[in-house]
């Protein structure tokens, strides 16, 4: 899972995306409206955690312009404010949660771990693939009921198999949720990720799609 998290404030935007890396997700930060925007025009994210109140106008304001060019990304809204107008105006905007100041992270993660799972169309927090269960709480996989032990790398690669499945996901898009903007795997990274988790998992659970990618096994047909 990679996150955007836009929030002006140095220290809370270290400390939140210190326990959300430490959860296992990617996290970049963006310290401005500005900066937030060119990175969710160039870049592909789960979910963007956005501050209202940031230097260069009010996150509410860069929320709408994305969602008015389609940038349709979940957004979880970080205020100190507890006027309701201000949570309105948020929703208005698009945000599809909010969290008041001061929170506890781990309120933060179980929001969007929520929020990106819902905006893949699931309901429930145990995602199932065939005998593969993804349980986006606890952060945890199984494999017909027994715990299987991933790295971080390798939870991040299979969640967003599980998430985006029965679609075809392309190393590109693996590549984009699996590793930090500033390294630059190289092509054949993925593949032996992917080989790694086929050991852990047995080796029919992802399928290699020629040219395209991978899927999930056993997760129905193509929408
Ligand atoms: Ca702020």
């Amino acid at each position: 899972m990679k996150i955007l998290l836009v929030e002006d404030d140095t220290a809370l935007a270290q400390g939140l995306a210190g326990a959300l890396r430490e959860a296992g997700l990617l996290v970049e930060v963006a310290g401005d409206g500005r900066s937030a925007d060119f990175l969710v025009s160039t870049e592909r994210y789960d979910a963007v955690v956005l501050d209202l109140g940031l230097p260069d106008g009010n996150g509410s304001q860069w929320l709408a312009g994305w969602r008015a060019r389609g940038i349709d990304l979940p957004v979880l809204i970080l205020t100190a404010r507890e006027r309701w107008s201000d949570k309105a105006a948020g929703f208005s905007a698009g945000a599809d949660d909010y969290v008041t100041k001061p929170f506890e992270t781990a309120e933060i993660l179980f929001r969007l771990r929520a929020l990106v799972r819902r905006a893949h169309g699931h309901a429930h927090p145990v995602i199932t693939v065939g005998d593969i269960a993804l349980d986006t709480h606890a952060g945890q996989v199984t494999r017909s009921g027994m715990p299987v032990s991933l790295t971080a790398q390798e939870f991040r690669l299979l969640s967003r198999l599980i998430h985006a499945a029965p679609r075809i996901v392309s190393r590109t898009e693996l590549s984009e949720h699996v590793y930090d903007g500033d390294q630059e795997p190289d092509s054949n990274v993925i593949d032996v990720q992917v080989s790694r988790l086929r050991r852990k998992l047995g080796a029919d659970v992802i399928e290699t799609v020629r040219g395209q990618g991978y899927r999930m096994r056993g997760g129905g047909e193509p929408a």
